[in-house]
């Protein structure tokens, strides 16, 4: 009898367990994604990114004669309905571990369990699930570095290959179509001038994984800070969606290791990780997705005007700080930035701005291709300080001499500043095309003096700093 497939953010056919144990139960497989509210809450960018890369999983098992059913509404409902329509006695599925998905699947296991269908979660989204890390005391590990030493050496599965071919029912249940779901709809940008900075789908990760792990892990350490390089993975983008497994990328770091690949490889290990670190602290804590990790912050006077003019510009990357300018563009035009101008985009809003890190947090969900529940709220608290493992807020980056260090001689910030260049670079002009028209943005104006002197706002924060009351 058929089994369910019901996929989320494992958009694959390799190394995916939940798949492979339908097939091995013997009956027809019914891949399915259900357009849910977890769906239609996304931002803008992870949305249409979503569809690209359903759209290309639709196309691979139309290519092994299967199908993907896609089905909207609330999904306790689209599966009983889909288990009624095609007589399946069991739904299998990866598991999540932020809160909501926990709290639907939970009411979804039992309920189908009650009804007498086989429903069965599978891992595959992590490496270590957060209940199988514990501290000495049997705890969760609040730090990064005692977590990764308790996981290094753990023995990781080999990732399992696709199988050949899935079982098919005699009739398909109907289907609605990608094109009726719009997934782009949102994205005010021009989707055409962000989608050639995508690496759609499992091969394409698969390609690009072996290409980095050949090319880029012996300097990974040195150059990862980089941002004019093309020196870390690009896996972000691949591992959110689940179009790779972490499975697959740590054993391919752990060979890089074996080989030779020393420091590159032990580095680049220890920041899937860092990943790990981010679900297992949304899992334990959940509320760092809402609220300050450390209560105590709650206290602090940050601005939470969402439209004041400083944050807007922000937005809009008219800071007149260029490494902050180039790193919000870059992020408006490819979906993704680079994660040493994460920090410094993020420290400049929380700490020269004041402006609570929510707000900024906000923005990269709308904006990110590559956005991650996790690893997104860790990356915020963290930058802000008042997250686990926090950098201390007094610590406040210096995007100019972070840009002396990171980008000697402005590559990065010529690749995405036109204004006040006689030769921008294509990449700095295809800016303009992204931005909506209501910015009235233009490459010929001149570029924006500083909205902030960076002593005037480094100073401001350390007094509210030190004027606490926490
Ligand atoms: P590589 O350097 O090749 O690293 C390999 C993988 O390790 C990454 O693909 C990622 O899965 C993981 N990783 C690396 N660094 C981190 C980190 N600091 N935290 C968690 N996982 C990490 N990452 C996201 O995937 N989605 C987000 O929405 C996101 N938001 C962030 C927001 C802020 C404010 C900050 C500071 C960081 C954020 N990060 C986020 C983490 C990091 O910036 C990206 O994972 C990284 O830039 C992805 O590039 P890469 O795949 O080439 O990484």
């Amino acid at each position: 009898s058929p089994t369910i497939l019901w996929l989320r953010r494992d958009l694959r056919l390799a190394d995916h367990p939940a798949l492979l144990a339908a097939v091995k139960r013997g009956g027809p497989v019914i891949p399915v994604f259900i357009r849910d509210h977890s769906v239609d809450s996304l931002g803008a960018a992870p949305k249409w990114r979503l569809g690209l890369s359903l759209a290309d999983l639709a196309k691979r098992l139309e290519d092994m004669g299967s199908q993907l059913i896609f089905r909207s509404g609330e999904a306790m409902a689209v599966l009983e309905q889909l288990i009624s329509e095609t007589g399946a006695t069991a739904v299998h599925w990866s598991r999540l571990y932020d809160p909501d998905a926990i709290a639907r699947d939970t009411l979804i296991k039992g309920a189908l369990k009650q009804c007498g269908v086989e429903a069965e979660s599978f891992a595959g989204h992590v490496l270590f699930e957060p209940w199988t890390v514990e501290t000495k005391t049997g705890g969760f590990y609040r730090v990064y570095s005692p977590m990764w030493r308790a996981v290094r050496d753990r023995t990781v599965p080999e990732p399992q290959a696709a199988p050949s071919k899935l079982p098919t029912p005699e009739s398909w249940p109907e289907t609605e179509t990608l094109d009726q779901w719009a997934m782009g709809a949102a994205m005010k940008r021009g989707a055409p001038v962000c989608l050639p900075h995508q690496r759609v789908g499992e091969e394409a990760a698969r390609d690009r994984l072996d290409w980095f792990i050949a090319n880029s892990i012996p300097p990974y350490k040195d150059d990862r800070n980089m941002p004019a390089l093309d020196a870390t993975s690009g896996m972000s983008e691949n591992l959110t969606y689940g179009e790779i497994s972490p499975r697959q990328c740590w054993h391919a770091g752990q060979r890089a290791l074996d080989e030779g690949g020393g420091r590159g490889a032990e580095h680049w290990l220890k920041e899937l990780v860092w990943r790990e670190f981010a679900y297992h602290l949304v899992y334990h804590t959940p509320e760092i997705l809402a609220g300050n990790w450390k209560s105590d912050w709650d206290a602090f006077p940050w601005n939470e005007d969402e439209d004041h003019p400083e944050v807007v510009v922000w937005k809009q990357g008219r800071t007149g700080e260029p490494f902050v300018d180039a790193a919000m563009r870059e992020m408006y035009v490819t979906g993704k930035m680079h994660n040493r101008a994460r920090m410094i985009v993020a420290s400049y809003l929380t700490k020269h701005l004041m402006t609570h890190w929510k707000i900024g947090m906000r923005w990269f969900e709308d904006c990110l291709t590559d956005w991650d529940i996790a690893a997104n709220a860790m990356g915020w608290q963290w930058t802000a300080g008042s997250g686990p493992d926090a950098a201390p807020y007094f610590r406040i980056f210096n995007p100019e001499t972070q840009a002396e260090k990171f980008d000697p001689d402005g590559t990065y910030r010529r690749r995405w500043i036109a204004e006040g260049h006689e030769n921008p670079t294509k990449t700095a002009l295809s800016y303009f095309d992204a931005v909506p028209v209501s910015w009235r943005l233009s490459p010929s104006a001149s570029y924006s003096d500083r909205i902030v002197e960076l002593s005037e706002g480094r100073n401001r924060a350390l007094q509210a700093y030190e004027a606490r009351t926490f």
